[in-house]
This record gives C-alpha cells, sequence and structure tokens, in this order.
C-alpha cells in the first residue's frame, strides 16, 4: 500500500506521483493509485521539491517577541542566556514542536539545527514527521576544552539512538566564542566519525577585525587552518567573507547558508556577497536563523528578501533570478545540505501548491512563487510519503500552539 498523489502539475503538464515505502516509485502523467493506496487530489496544484532551512534553532520559537528590538548583546545577555540557563527537556520539545509545525506548513521539510537539548528537538522532529540536522551548541569561553568535549559527546550520545529522520552534528557555536584548541578537536572528532559540521562564521564586521587582531587571518582561513573547513562544514551567515575566503571555500567544498531576514533585524550592517560566492562556485543555501532573530520561520517568505538585499546591494536587478533563488531555497545549489530530487528512487519528500493560490496564477512560477507567495500558498506536504500537511493545515496544531505558549509563560516570556 502506498500514496498517489493524483492532478498535480510539474513543467506545464498533468501529473501523478505514486509512493511507496517512503520513495517516489513512479511520476508522469501517466501514473494512476493501486488498489489499497491512500490517494490525494492535488486538484491542479503544483508539485514542488521541499525548501530546505540551512540554519536555525528551532526551539527559539519560545523567544518570540521577547525584546526583539534591542542590540545583541543587551538582547543576548538580558533576555536570552538567563532563560536558557533554566531550560528544561519539555520547554525545548514544544518549542520545537512549534517550530516544525510553522516550517513544514510553510514548506520546509529539512532544517539544520543548533540547540540545547539536542534529544528534546530530535524526539520533536520525529513527532513531526520531518528531517533534521541537529547538534548541541558547543562553547567554552566559559567553561574549559574538556568540558566542552563532554558536551560534545553527550550530544552525540543523546542522539545516537534517533531514527534515520535525524542527523547528528557538531555545532561549536563560532570562532569567538570556542577556543582554538577546541576548534582544532572538532575538526577532527569530524573527520574521524565523518560528522556534519555547522558553525556562525562572518556574521559581523566585529568578529572579522578580532579574528585578525588575535591570530592574523580572516575566518575562513583561521577555520581551515584548524582543520575545520571540509565538504562536512555548514557556515551560517558568512555576510564579511571576502574573495579569497570564497575561493577557499569553494575549493574546501564547504557550504554557506545565508540568513537575510536575521542579518536584517539584527542590523549586521552587510549582505551575503552572493555573487562573489557563485563566481567562486561556491555551495549556498538559505535560513532563517532562529525564531528569536527573524522571528518568522516561514523559509518561503525570506526567500523574497533574500532575491531582494542580492539585487538591491548589487545595484542589479539581474544580479539574482528568480530560479537560482528558488534552487538556493530547496537546497539545489547545497548537495551537502541534505535536499532530495524530485524523481522515481528518491525520498517521497515533495509540495503540492493551493490550485487557487492567488499569488501564483499568473505569470511565471518560479516569480510567483519568490516575489508573490508566502508559506500560504502551499496546500499539502509529503515526507517520506506520509501526508504532514492537508488544505494547508498540520494536524494537532491548536494544541502545540497551546503547550508552547505555556512553556514560554512558564521560563518567564
Ligand atoms: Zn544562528
Amino acid at each position: 500500500m502506498g500514496l498517489t498523489v493524483e492532478n498535480a502539475r510539474l513543467d506545464g503538464e498533468g501529473v501523478g506521483v505514486r509512493c511507496a515505502e517512503g520513495t517516489i516509485v513512479a511520476l508522469g502523467p501517466e501514473v494512476v493509485a493501486q488498489p489499497g493506496d491512500e490517494t490525494l487530489d492535488a486538484a491542479g496544484g503544483q508539485l514542488l521539491s521541499p525548501l530546505v532551512n540551512g540554519h536555525t534553532h528551532a526551539a527559539m520559537t519560545l523567544f518570540r517577541g521577547s525584546g526583539g528590538d534591542l542590540p545583541l548583546m543587551p538582547w543576548l545577555e538580558e533576555k536570552i542566556w538567563p532563560v536558557e540557563a533554566k531550560l528544561a527537556d519539555e520547554d525545548v520539545y514544544w518549542g520545537a514542536r512549534l517550530a516544525c509545525a510553522e516550517m513544514v506548513r510553510s514548506g520546509t521539510t529539512r532544517f539544520w539545527d543548533m540547540y540545547w537539548q539536542p534529544a528534546a528537538t530530535a524526539r520533536a522532529v520525529e513527532d513531526a514527521g520531518v528531517r533534521a540536522t541537529i547538534g548541541a551548541p558547543l562553547f567554552d569561553l566559559h567553561g574549559s576544552p574538556a568540558q566542552l568535549r563532554e558536551m560534545a559527546h553527550k550530544g552525540l550520545e543523546a542522539l545516537a539512538g534517533c531514527g534515520p529522520r535525524i542527523t547528528p552534528a557538531l555545532a561549536p557555536h563560532a570562532i569567538y566564542t570556542v577556543s582554538e584548541e577546541s576548534l582544532r578537536w572538532i575538526g577532527e572528532l569530524s573527520a574521524e566519525r565523518g560528522l556534519p559540521v555547522q558553525i556562525h562564521l562572518s556574521e559581523t564586521e566585529k568578529e572579522v577585525q578580532d579574528c585578525l587582531a588575535e591570530h592574523r587571518e580572516r575566518p575562513a582561513h583561521y577555520l581551515d587552518r584548524l582543520g575545520l573547513l571540509s565538504e562536512r562544514t555548514v557556515l551560517a551567515h558568512g555576510v564579511w567573507l571576502d574573495p579569497d575566503e570564497m575561493a577557499l571555500i569553494a575549493e574546501r567544498g564547504a557550504t554557506v547558508v545565508s540568513n537575510p531576514v536575521a542579518n536584517l533585524k539584527l542590523a549586521v550592517g552587510g549582505v551575503f556577497p552572493h555573487p562573489a560566492a557563485r563566481s567562486a562556485g561556491v555551495a549556498v543555501g538559505l535560513g532563517t536563523d532562529g525564531a528569536g532573530s527573524n522571528d518568522s520561520l516561514d523559509l518561503l517568505a525570506d526567500l523574497k528578501t533574500f532575491a531582494l538585499v542580492q539585487k538591491h546591494a548589487a545595484g542589479d536587478p539581474t544580479a539574482i533570478d528568480a530560479a537560482e533563488a528558488w534552487a538556493v531555497a530547496t537546497g539545489a545549489r547545497a548537495p551537502r545540505l541534505g535536499a532530495t530530487p524530485l524523481e522515481p528512487g528518491a525520498p517521497a519528500d515533495f509540495l503540492l501548491t493551493r490550485a487557487n493560490s492567488p499569488e501564483l496564477g499568473i505569470g511565471e512560477l518560479m516569480a510567483d512563487l519568490v516575489y508573490a507567495a508566502s508559506g500560504a500558498a502551499i496546500a499539502a506536504v509529503v515526507v517520506a510519503g506520509e501526508v504532514l500537511v492537508r488544505d494547508g493545515g498540520v494536524p494537532e496544531l491548536e494544541e502545540i500552539v497551546v503547550r508552547a505558549a505555556e512553556r514560554a509563560r512558564g521560563l518567564g516570556l
């Protein structure tokens, strides 16, 4: 028994999709349901690859709307860190459930997460039916390298028993919060076990100036010297990367994830140099960052901002086109982020748009998706052949919203 989607549209033609055991087994105009299949009528909606959120802190939905107009350091010191010090597993679980519901409803089926109590996030991801690469944030600014190693091992052990929808990762917070010794150790552990590494890099100009003053090299070169720049590495932000760093990142096969809305909200003063990344051949993805600094997790809405700030910063409306922006948001420009193609044999993960979406009826589909649509244009979302969103709705959403709000109030937020 499988799932068959009927009456969908792909590249201007009517198609069906049949899924069995989590995989697409047939896709095309001739596909029909087999006896016993569950059927889903797309009613003429477009079949699309799902979005990949390349950088977030899912459970930070709990911090939405708290101190969001403060500068970065007072916001962290007064609003975030004192509360994070008392987070319980259930806080992280319900915060992450809310994040998963928001993401899947707006078309994101896979995300890269860096947050405390990673096992609670993993449980939320599995209960929600989506996919994620998860790492506990690693710091040794106020601790020791020995404590950091213990944290890293504890995080990996907590994720070891998870199912195939969870990929464990190492998540050193940043070069200014993790010591040189620990960064080197994380690089070795990543190489030894083939683990992905996610780290914030080159988010502010101050980070670059401090790195130059302390290490006499720019952030990407510093990471490379410590053995942390490889095809397993995902760099969040990259706003201040220069052309030499881009060339090095491309050579090492690392990925950069741009988070344009969080960058604008925290006023980092620059724009990720996407045209330079493209000419260097860097793999690029898109992220929302956490709801503490965005505050939305609707990647389809952020995609418009991504394209617009690129055009604006370049002073050139042709700096990026809709098809390229869409490819970045679906992970097609960054194979390591875990996107999968829409074809037989691939995991059965896809989206269907609302056939009557007011934003999608006229003009070119890619342009409409990037410049006009938001997550509200998504009618259905399927992951591993399972329908997670129907008619734009997520089951249990009401309970999830109530429980997450209770946890946030319990934390004094
Ligand atoms: Zn972040």
